[in-house]
């Protein structure tokens, strides 16, 4: 069977930064393997006008009510005790990921959508954005692999100007710095000339809400 992917949306919002990161999945998930639980149904109206999801699958009912063999079913979680291997692809029909914004340090709402009779894996201890959980998990169980061999960048630091940065509390994909690009990164033990893999869109959204005044 073809795997797939689930995200249950945890956020109370459909943020900008959802839309980015969902669409991004849809880039390298094949959209009818993606499934997307618990939206509102003003969420499902407006994810269905982004072409970029054309052909996902957008749900009211939380993974729980969609009545999906749980035995086939693996929850990635920071906290599993066992790490993801290629070999899960076999057992398991379907990967679930929390569709939450990250928070530093993280809050674990990642167990809030785990009944417990699923089986769990983990991605490493550090936390990764949705689209890069699900990028990270599609390489080793569809392309076989391990974990270890993929190229990471952690907390990244996006330089927008001589004054102006943000650093990104999480583990991305490294991919090669091909374009002249603004990112660079404060941790020196990662390979000259990676970038992380980011959504299209996402340094932009990151400079427009870092030139906003804050909420306060
Ligand atoms: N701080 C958050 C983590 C959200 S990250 C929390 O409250 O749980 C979004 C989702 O990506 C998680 O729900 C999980 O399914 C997946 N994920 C992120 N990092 C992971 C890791 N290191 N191992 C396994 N899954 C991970």
């Amino acid at each position: 069977m073809t795997h797939k992917y689930i995200i249950e949306h945890m956020e109370t919002d459909l943020h900008e930064w959802c839309i980015l990161e969902y669409s991004h999945i849809a880039t390298f998930v094949f959209p009818p393997n993606l499934i997307i639980t618990r939206l509102k149904d003003a969420e499902i109206t407006e994810l269905k006008k982004l072409q970029a999801l054309d052909g996902t699958q957008l749900r009211r009912e939380t993974v729980d009510e969609t009545g999906i063999d749980k035995s086939k079913i693996c929850l990635l979680h920071p906290n599993a005790e066992q790490q993801l291997e290629p070999e899960d692809g076999q057992t398991f029909d379907y990967f679930l990921f929390g569709g939450i914004l990250g928070d530093d340090p993280p809050r674990d709402r990642t167990s809030e959508l785990c009944p417990s009779a699923h089986a769990t894996r983990h991605l490493g201890q550090l936390q990764m954005t949705t689209d890069t959980a699900i990028n990270v998990t599609k390489k080793v169980i569809e392309d076989k692999v391990r974990l270890f061999d993929i190229p990471f960048i952690d907390f990244p630091e996006i330089v927008f100007d001589k004054n102006e940065s943000v650093v990104m509390p999480f583990r991305y994909i490294a991919i090669p710095h091909t374009t002249k690009s603004t990112l660079q990164t404060t941790n020196n033990e990662i390979k000259q000339n990676m970038v992380p893999l980011l959504p299209t869109g996402m340094l932009e959204l990151l400079k427009k809400d870092a030139n906003e005044p804050l909420d306060l």
